[in-house]
């Protein structure tokens, strides 16, 4: 707050140590230093430009999927702004074509403020599958955003989140964010649908369950060989209503919050069946 300036005539004149008006000089000062170097709320990443992220880490993370990492150049008083959910736009090019692809950034603990991480799905023939496969490290890469629209909520009792494959990103940050929140009193569900092959995110989600109330379920489409850790479910056939009618009927319907991320084949087969157990079109959020 800026310092109120003392009368002329509160200074007695004597030499005193400090004097008010010294005093409030120095306080002056501080405060215009601190208005100069305080973060402005500038981003980094721009809805209607491209901004340029180096490409620092490429890991895989399964047979298909890999995580990778792209940092801002440092900026002075910009920060990368997005939120939990929120997607970005990679401009890829081919054969000078350009193209962009849809990436949501995904919370790991080794990102700074200017960097993010992606998990990716490369596919075989993919446009932008090809192009991550070729850039090389410290590679520009062009980026804009953020988009979509989700805000945290925690006014459910209940928050049930389906996911197919890579189509937890959204779902991740989100959830990653709300147990974040100390005073956070929903209980959170997850069904994590996917192939074997595919099945990301699962060593964070088992430490995720040491918070008492995250919970988490595997869906894989065929009985494929698992070893599931202790306390952990893996359901070896495909999501289907049986199983969300019995995670329904646990509770009222109605202080249910479903968030559903995946294909578009996925999520309208998961919202007719979340329909035909009572919930509401306005109670489900679609990534
Ligand atoms: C809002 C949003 C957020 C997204 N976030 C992520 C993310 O965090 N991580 C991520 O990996 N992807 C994400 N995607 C998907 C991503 O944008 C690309 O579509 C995907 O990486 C494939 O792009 P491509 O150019 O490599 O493949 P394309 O050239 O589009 O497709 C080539 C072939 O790959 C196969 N293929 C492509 N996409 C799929 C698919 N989804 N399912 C099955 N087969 C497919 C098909 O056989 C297709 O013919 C997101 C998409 C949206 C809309």
């Amino acid at each position: 707050m800026e310092p109120t300036p003392p009368n002329q005539e509160d200074c007695c004149n004597s030499g005193c140590n400090p004097c008010i008006l010294d005093v409030y000089e120095d306080q002056l000062k501080k405060y215009k230093k601190n208005q100069l170097s305080a973060p402005l709320n500038i981003n980094y990443i721009s809805l209607t430009t491209y901004a340029s992220f180096k490409l620092i880490k490429v890991i895989q993370h399964t047979q298909n999927t890999f995580f990778y990492t792209f940092q801002a150049l440092k900026v002075d008083g910009v920060r990368l702004i997005y939120k939990p959910g929120q997607h970005f736009l990679l401009k890829g090019s081919h054969d000078n074509k350009y193209f962009t692809k849809a990436y949501t950034p995904i919370p790991l603990r080794e990102d700074d403020p200017l960097s993010f991480t992606i998990l990716v799905k490369l596919y075989e023939t993919g446009r932008m599958s090809t192009y991550l496969k070729n850039i090389k490290l410290n590679s520009e890469t062009l980026w804009r955003g953020p988009y979509g629209h989700y805000d945290l909520e925690f006014n459910y009792r209940f928050m049930l989140f389906i996911a197919q494959g890579t189509g937890i990103a959204p779902l991740y940050a989100v959830i990653c964010r709300m147990l974040e929140n100390e005073s956070c009193e929903t209980f959170l569900k997850l069904f994590l649908c996917c192939r074997l092959g595919d099945l990301v995110l699962r060593n964070q989600l088992y430490s995720m369950t040491s918070f008492w109330n995250f919970t988490y379920e595997i869906f894989l489409p065929c009985a494929e060989f698992v070893r599931s850790n202790y306390n952990e479910t893996i359901n070896l056939f495909p999501l289907q209503l049986a199983s969300l009618r019995a995670y329904f009927d646990k509770f009222q319907v109605s202080d249910v919050r479903v968030l559903v991320c995946g294909s578009d084949a996925f999520t309208n087969d998961t919202i007719k069946n979340l329909i035909k157990c009572g919930v509401q079109s306005a109670q489900i959020f679609q990534f």
